[in-house]
């Protein structure tokens, strides 16, 4: 096998190598991302916390109900309880009554809004609940899913690492050297020639040159220094 050839394998394996490390990339990071998650469980948090707000104003305004409402069953039972007699107390303590009794509707409305406002977060953090749930048990299938995936392209990139070990053995150390610092710039090192042409930047190879390597000597192409193998 020509030096150039050996490279050539070489370079199959490193380009294997490559593909297999993008893609145990991907995978890691679809394996991480946990962004919808995240969202979804800040929002729920949100809701949460405005549902509480709004709890707390439905209580208050209930306790203010209650309040007023006290206050005029205390008024209607000295009006009706008998216990008072004096004629201007009863007229006052009827004003009195009646103002109470203006407040009570509207803050009965008030209440009834807070009522079905609540309600309402109720069911979107309900919704938010659920979108949650989904997540995770997408999320949980995901990692089963892209684990095996990810272990399998271990298993494949350990084995490319166990044959690109044994194939540099075999090779001339001052033609490795060749082959990496090409490599450092170039995505293939080594290139074919084919139709007389260099297929790494397609220009004519002079006879003499490609015979070289056709002979198996180690040449590198004049104008884009790769390597040229010549099956
Ligand atoms: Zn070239």
């Amino acid at each position: 096998m020509s030096l150039a050839e050996q490279l050539y394998k070489l370079q199959q394996v490193d380009l294997e190598l490559q593909r297999g490390q993008l893609e145990l990339d991907e995978v890691e990071n679809r394996l991480s991302d946990n962004q919808a998650l995240v969202a979804a469980e800040s929002k729920l948090a949100s809701q949460e916390e405005q549902l509480e707000g709004v709890r707390k104003k439905q209580k208050s305004s209930e306790w203010e109900l209650e309040d007023l409402q006290e206050k005029v069953r205390r008024i209607d039972s000295k009006l009706y309880g008998g216990k008072t007699k004096d004629p201007k107390e009863l007229v006052n303590l009827e004003k009195e009554v009646k103002g109470l009794k203006s407040q009570i509707r509207p803050k009965e409305d008030v209440l009834l809004g807070l009522m079905s406002q609540v309600e309402e977060i109720e069911a979107e953090v309900k919704i938010t609940a659920e979108d949650i749930e989904q997540l995770k048990r997408e999320w949980n299938q995901r990692q089963e899913t892209l684990g095996r995936r990810k272990s399998e392209i271990e298993t494949v990139l350990a084995k490319l690492r166990g044959e690109r070990n044994r194939l540099e053995q075999q090779i001339d150390s001052e033609a490795l050297n060749t082959y990496e610092r090409i490599k450092l710039t170039r995505r293939q090192a080594v290139v074919k020639v084919e139709g007389g042409k260099c297929q790494g930047c397609h220009i004519t190879v002079p006879t003499s040159q490609w015979q070289k390597a056709k002979a198996g000597d180690l040449i590198q192409c004049t104008s884009c220094s790769r390597i040229m193998y010549l099956e």
